[in-house]
């Protein structure tokens, strides 16, 4: 039995269409429904070389000006993140907070779930998305990780963990300052659980492992594959839940607590090379989630597991890529190609 199913349905369209003269015109879509959840992207061809309309261009100047206008009262900048930040218990973390380089963990002021911390991504208040380099990024991710294994220890209940990323206003993020938020509850958010449910069905159905099928199965069919590190596979989402999304999949791990330097380093290494690649593409906004399965357990089922899109990109004005389509019925549009995004993508790694 065929274990991975990229199904994808047909329709046309069909209207007298006023930029060609008023003559009939027939388009065609192509509805493209993701093998693990089923979840539906919708690709107009016709809408490829209108993206403008959908997604217009990154405005740099007025990035620059937004940048400047925030500095001086960013609660990061200059150090001001010491005493305007809160702090975790000692019994948590000795000091308080975690800090490795230039990034600092800390308590998000308005926690979304017991553990809900924010880690400052370097000194600057304004990067570029090709300026969020590796090096940054594996301090970051590295005590991403610590204080997952802390806080594990300190409240053996808090088995779920997320690392999450908002860049830049259109993204979500309320400031300017580059930041990850890291999450840890007692039970799964409801798209994680999606995927801990459906991997489970899979592997009880199959045998296998849906991750490593998926793999083996992109391996193979090598037009969505970016790149495979030794611990880590980069491609993009066949059926994808936002613009231009890129997934990575740590074949050897099941959750968190598992990875070694080497996981931390592929992860920072991927995302700050997707990030060149996203830049050159000229698109200035991100989201990623990275997944964990339960942190007290191996699960064959399941392996950590990374969603990275693009958001609107930065102008003034901004229109929201979330709408009704998206927020309430919960399709997506796919505004370029997976597989044409991944040959543009490999050069980068
Ligand atoms: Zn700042």
């Amino acid at each position: 039995m065929k274990k991975i199913y990229f199904e994808s349905r047909q329709q046309a369209a069909v209207f007298h269409n006023p930029l060609k003269e008023g003559r009939l015109d027939t388009q065609n879509i192509e509805v493209r429904l993701d093998p693990l959840t089923g979840q539906q992207s919708t690709f107009n061809g016709g809408l490829e070389e209108k993206v403008s309309i959908l997604f217009p261009e990154t405005d740099y100047a007025y990035l620059e000006e937004r940048a400047r206008a925030t500095e001086g009262t960013c609660f990061m900048c200059d150090g001001r993140w010491r005493t305007t930040t809160p702090t975790y218990s000692t019994d948590l973390f000795p000091e308080g907070r975690l800090q490795r380089g230039e990034t600092v963990l800390f308590p998000n002021l308005f926690p979304l779930a017991s553990f809900h911390a924010v880690i400052m991504l370097g000194n600057d208040h304004f990067r570029l998305m090709n300026e969020l380099d590796a090096n940054l990024l594996e301090d970051a991710l590295s005590i991403a990780i610590e204080s997952f294994e802390q806080c594990h220890r300190h409240d053996a209940s808090l088995r779920f963990f997320t690392i999450n990323a908002n860049f830049l206003l259109p993204a979500g993020a309320s400031l300017i300052h580059p930041h990850l938020q890291l999450l840890g509850s007692p039970f799964p958010g409801t798209h994680h659980q999606t995927l801990l449910e459906r991997s489970l069905a899979h592997y009880q159905k199959h045998h296998s492992c849906y991750w490593l099928d998926l793999l083996e199965e992109e391996q193979s069919r090598e037009e969505r594959m970016i790149a495979r590190m030794d611990d880590s596979a980069w491609f993009t989402a066949y059926a994808p839940t936002g613009a231009n999304e890129v997934n990575a999949l740590w074949p050897r791990t099941s959750h968190f607590l598992e990875w070694k330097e080497r996981e931390i380093r592929q992860m920072a290494e991927g995302i700050s090379r997707v990030l060149k690649g996203y830049h050159h593409m000229k698109f200035s906004t991100f989201n990623f989630s990275c997944f964990s399965g339960p942190v007290d357990q191996w699960s064959p089922e399941f392996r950590c597991f990374l969603r990275l899109v693009n958001r609107q990109n930065i102008m003034a004005h901004h229109r929201t890529d979330d709408y009704y389509f998206q927020k309430l019925l919960k399709n997506e549009i796919i505004i370029q190609r997976p597989e044409k995004l991944a040959s543009k993508l490999r050069p980068f790694f």
